[in-house]
């Protein structure tokens, strides 16, 4: 029985939790009318989150049209804790520095060339660095959540094309030296979280993130769909052409090979024979009306046209959002998209740029870092 009474206590207290962290500021009776908790018990557990240091009183709200006592208002006690989310690719690490409420506090990222032999000592010096100049605070670092490009399925990294980290077990490694908790997740999944985060009115989305590679993270019913061994949402190695481009994976004509940043400025070098040309240069050169660059960008608009089609007869999402340099700077792209969506039974479903900034899978980062922590199913930021 105490057993039921306090997993039932500690149920209630998530449920306060997130009240808290999904508001800028809330009261006491707003807590209770949203949880269906009494009052009494509302009151005798934010008395215990405020002894324990995560939420703190601010504030006087409005008091009720009734009139009466104008409420104390409460918040999440933002420099509680930190939390760290790292981006790890095969040529760049970036890292962000929140705290406890997800306001940032760092944010750096540096090219670099990372594998299994430096990835570990390179966090470790970082969160070392950090922690000797970090601020008093009763948590301290909340967790470290790790943006993988690549699969992972239970804290470990099963397949990764670009580099080899797949061969050393990061998590384990990491909470060795660290004694803190460590999150890996796919980045994509982690883009379609931070999208998630941001999005209040759809349950059901998916986030495309084009990079080096293509991934889908697909949100269902407001949870992050994982798939068997972690290997839902690899789009970039769905077949587009059969007997098509190589790709890395093994297989022959992958949307990534058509349809990635890298796929995308490979095309355009070969075709105007400069392998020192940026996409930079391909955009402005799309925007000045050159013949190659609009061949190539109408190509990149068709090629995901058919990835698009494809992922929305998959998982019916109410939305897609596409997270990606190009697209951002070339917006006409999404309408071409929509133009062809508008030849298929998904005419109705949008297709939209990313709402979250190029740092996404740091943002969702922290948001699955921050959620773990306070045991809450949902956190959105700007709060
Ligand atoms: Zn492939």
């Amino acid at each position: 029985m105490l057993r039921n009474f306090s997993s039932m206590r500690e149920q209630n207290t998530h449920a306060i939790l997130s009240q808290i962290i999904n508001h800028p500021e809330i009261s006491r009776a707003e807590i209770s009318k949203q949880t269906n908790l009494n009052k009494a018990s509302v009151s005798e557990i934010v008395r215990n989150l405020i002894d324990e240091q995560y939420v703190v009183e601010t504030g006087i709200g409005k008091s009720s049209t009734a009139g009466g006592r104008k409420p104390i208002l409460l918040k999440i006690n933002k420099k509680a804790g930190f939390s760290f989310s790292f981006d790890v690719r095969y040529d760049r690490l970036s890292y962000m520095v929140t705290y406890l409420n997800g306001e940032v506090l760092t944010f750096e990222s540096v090219d670099m060339n990372i594998d299994q032999s430096n990835i570990v000592s390179v966090v470790e010096n970082i969160i070392r660095n950090f922690q000797q100049s970090m601020e008093n605070s009763p948590f301290g670092i909340i967790g470290i959540a790790i943006a993988i490009h690549g699969v992972v399925s239970k804290n470990k990294i099963i397949f990764t094309p670009y580099y080899d980290l797949s061969q050393i077990d990061l998590a384990n490694e990491l909470e060795k030296r660290l004694h803190l908790p460590i999150y890996l997740e796919n980045e994509a999944n982690l883009t379609a979280l931070a999208e998630a985060s941001m999005d209040a009115t759809h349950k059901n989305l998916i986030s495309v993130s084009i990079h080096t590679g293509v991934g889908a993270g697909i949100i269902i019913e407001e949870k992050l769909y994982h798939g068997f061994e972690g290997r839902s949402g690899e789009i970039g190695h769905t077949t587009l052409y059969p007997d098509g481009i190589a790709c890395p994976c093994g297989n022959k004509g992958c949307l990534e090979q058509y349809c990635s940043q890298s796929s995308v400025l490979n095309a355009y070098r070969n075709a105007m024979e400069n392998e020192l040309l940026t996409v930079d240069n391909l955009i402005m050169d799309y925007k000045n009306g050159e013949n190659i660059a609009v061949k190539i960008i109408e190509d990149f608009a068709k090629n995901l046209s058919i990835g698009m089609t494809n992922l929305m007869g998959t998982y019916g999402p109410e939305i897609i959002y596409i997270n990606n340099k190009i697209i951002k700077d070339i917006p006409s792209i999404i309408v071409k998209i929509r133009e062809h969506l508008d030849q298929t039974m998904y005419k109705k479903i949008p297709v939209e740029i990313s709402q979250v900034a190029q740092q996404a899978s740091l943002y969702g980062a922290t948001a699955m870092n921050i959620q773990n922590f306070l045991g809450v199913k949902t956190f959105n930021f700007f709060n």
